[in-house]
């Protein structure tokens, strides 16, 4: 898999990717209220994640399976 075309390399996501070793950050395709859809730059893999803005805490399971 590819670089997703929305990739902006200047926006990130400071997160770990939960598919690979990558614990650095995630590109950051778009944003819908306190989700954004990242895409890992090691594995390419492309999910939703949850940032938990304005929840308190950071649920660690936010990964949705893309089947
Ligand atoms: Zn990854």
């Amino acid at each position: 898999m590819a670089l997703d075309p929305l990739v902006d390399i200047g926006r990130k996501v400071w997160h770990r990717c939960p598919h690979c070793p990558n614990t650095d950050s995630l590109y950051l395709l778009k944003a819908n209220a306190n989700l954004v859809y990242v895409q890992c730059p090691l594995c390419h893999d492309r999910w939703w994640l949850d940032t938990g803005f304005g929840v308190g805490g950071r649920p660690e399971q936010t990964d949705v399976p893309l089947s």
